[in-house]
């Protein structure tokens, strides 16, 4: 592991000190300041103005209550968050997670690697993330609705088209944008569009935004290997996770003639060696809100689901964690590696722990972040964003074709940027350096604020 840069040191110390009990945002700001050194060299600006105290420190902290009543009559309380993390480039931008397992060193650790995201896509948009600790898990459509409802009942005073913009993440998707939405408006008496992404289609929303994400991981993939003189196609695939961002990287993937092998959720992952089934999976997953276990018991045959255990065992030539933090962990990173995998590409934020980031470069994998990989998503908020600024709504193959030079132009500029700071073909320093420079530079450009 990479040790700070020694004018790094006493910085990461204050965000220990400052922030306890968060690990999850403290191995994020490490995991991006063990890269900064060349840059602490070539920019000693960046130190006189305190750039790397400010850029680990939130802008803005909410933390509201959400009370909601259930199907039986009941009083229900959840806890609410928006971390506003950096508007140097644009609004606070980034997707709201209803899961159990959030706290606010989640959100934080969220909307600190998606500030440096967003500034890799090239689009005007600064970071945040929201959520809550609820689990939609066996929630009635009613009560979901209900809680959507009480969560923005005190998030539309924080939020606004030049404001704050936020959009899905797991937990928050088509259905919970709606309910949102549908009480900003009647909070706000206006029909401001931009100031949700992941709309429906019908109502403001862009074509390609589903599918972003996923699709955006693979095209990303994809211009790895060409760097490689190869292609997707014949490749093994495995893709662990079943939500948005897994389906649609599973889709593109078999577009481009790789073959996707394995998938997973909570319960466990199932391998079908003529490529899932996408169709059968969406309909499980989305429509029946199912689990993958059911994909094996209705497909029959040599379907195998294996419940517990570890998706990484399925042997592939690239993985792509598409689930959630920390879900590839050593044990993980040497099974790929014995196996043969010559990629990891995270479609998930921060799916690889620092030690199975280790084991796989020091195996020769060929490793790309989450902050590059899937910024997909993002960048087509983005695209959203512009359409309901100019009113207008672009056709799927115009919307694809940019989400598709988004991605290369993140490519490029993540290997091009290692290779002007020295640490040529790296994926993690080439994308930490680009997305903080392009912040730190417009952070001294706006003074000190
Ligand atoms: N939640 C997604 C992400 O992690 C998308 C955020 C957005 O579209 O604002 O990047």
């Amino acid at each position: 592991m990479a040790v700070l840069d020694l004018a790094l040191e006493p910085v990461f110390d204050a965000v220990i000190a400052r922030n306890p009990g968060e690990p999850e945002f403290h191995q994020a700001v490490k995991e991006v300041f063990e890269t900064l050194a060349p840059v602490v060299r070539k920019h000693p600006e960046y130190m006189d103005a305190a750039i790397m105290e400010r850029l680990v420190e939130p802008e803005r902290q909410l933390i509201f209550r959400v009370p909601w009543v259930d199907d039986a009559g009941d009083v229900r309380l959840n806890r609410g968050f928006r971390v506003q993390f950096n508007s140097t480039l644009g609004p606070y931008k980034g997707g709201l997670r209803f899961h159990p397992s959030v706290n606010l060193g989640i959100i934080k650790f969220l909307g600190f690697e998606q500030t440096f995201k967003n500034a890799l896509t090239g689009m005007p948009i600064g970071g945040g993330k929201g959520g809550a600790d609820f689990d939609p898990k066996g929630k009635s459509d009613a009560e979901i609705m209900r809680f959507c409802q009480s969560y923005m009942t005190e998030l539309a005073r924080h939020i606004g088209e030049y404001t704050d913009v936020p959009a899905g993440d797991i937990g928050v998707g088509g259905r919970e944008l709606g309910y949102l939405f549908g009480q900003y408006k009647r909070l706000t008496n206006r029909y401001e569009s931009g100031v949700l992404t992941g709309k429906g289609v019908g109502w403001g929303g862009s074509l390609v935004r589903t599918e972003a994400t996923g699709y955006g991981t693979v095209f990303f993939v994809d211009e790895m290997l060409q760097r490689h003189g190869e292609a997707l196609e014949g490749k093994r695939v495995v893709a662990s996770g079943s939500g948005n961002v897994a389906r649609y990287a599973i889709e593109k993937a078999h577009q481009l003639g790789a073959t996707v092998v394995a998938c997973s959720d909570s319960g466990g992952y199932v391998v079908d060696e003529r490529g899932i089934d996408l169709d059968l999976l969406t309909d499980i997953k989305e429509r029946r809100r199912g689990r993958v276990a059911d994909y094996a018991a209705e497909k029959g045959g040599s379907v195998r689901h294996v419940s517990g255990g570890q998706i990484w065992d399925v042997p592939c030539d690239i993985a792509l964690p598409c689930a959630t933090q920390n879900e590839l962990d050593e044990r993980g990173a040497a099974a790929l590696v014995t196996n043969g995998a010559r990629i990891v590409a995270e479609g998930a934020n921060m799916p690889t722990t620092p030690e199975g980031v280790a084991v796989l470069r020091a195996g020769g994998v060929l490793f790309a972040p989450g902050k590059a990989v899937n910024a997909g998503g993002v960048a087509t908020s983005a695209l959203e964003m512009q359409q309901n600024a100019s009113r207008d709504s672009w056709s799927f193959e115009h919307t694809e074709e940019r989400l598709a030079d988004i991605m290369r132009g993140i490519h490029d500029r993540v290997l091009d940027t290692a290779d002007a700071y020295g640490v040529p073909d790296d994926y993690v320093a080439g994308a930490n350096i680009a997305g903080v420079t392009q912040v730190a530079d417009a952070m001294l450009a706006l003074g000190v604020i």
